[in-house]
């Protein structure tokens, strides 16, 4: 689950048997993204209001009858990875002459 307010993965926790999901970013590591000073000082959300409406989207994107026209929708077409190569062409260095180890010492 992430926060809305600045994406960032928010943690569940447990208090007093209630079960919540928590995002409370530091201001010394956080105090200098722009969305820091409109971000609560702990932004809390309860299992309990999440759990229907999570149970609702599986039910209807995920199992239900219409699923294929949601997965079309957001499917652009099967995609083809890049091919690696390794070293990166950044990385590789220009071929040198090969030299046996006989001329080195000469
Ligand atoms: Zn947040």
């Amino acid at each position: 689950m992430r926060c809305d307010l600045c994406g960032r993965r928010a943690n569940g926790e447990t208090t007093k048997g209630y079960t919540y999901y928590r995002c409370s970013p530091s201001a010394k590591n956080h105090g200098h993204l722009p969305w820091f000073p409109g971000h609560p000082r702990a932004a809390l959300a309860a299992e309990g209001q999440l759990v229907e409406p999570l149970a609702r989207l599986l039910a209807g994107r995920v199992f239900g009858a219409s699923r294929k026209t949601y997965l079309a929708a957001i499917t652009v077409g099967p995609e083809t990875p890049p091919a690696r190569t390794w070293p990166p062409a950044a990385l590789r260095s220009p071929q040198r002459p090969k030299t046996s180890s006989k001329a080195r010492r000469t």
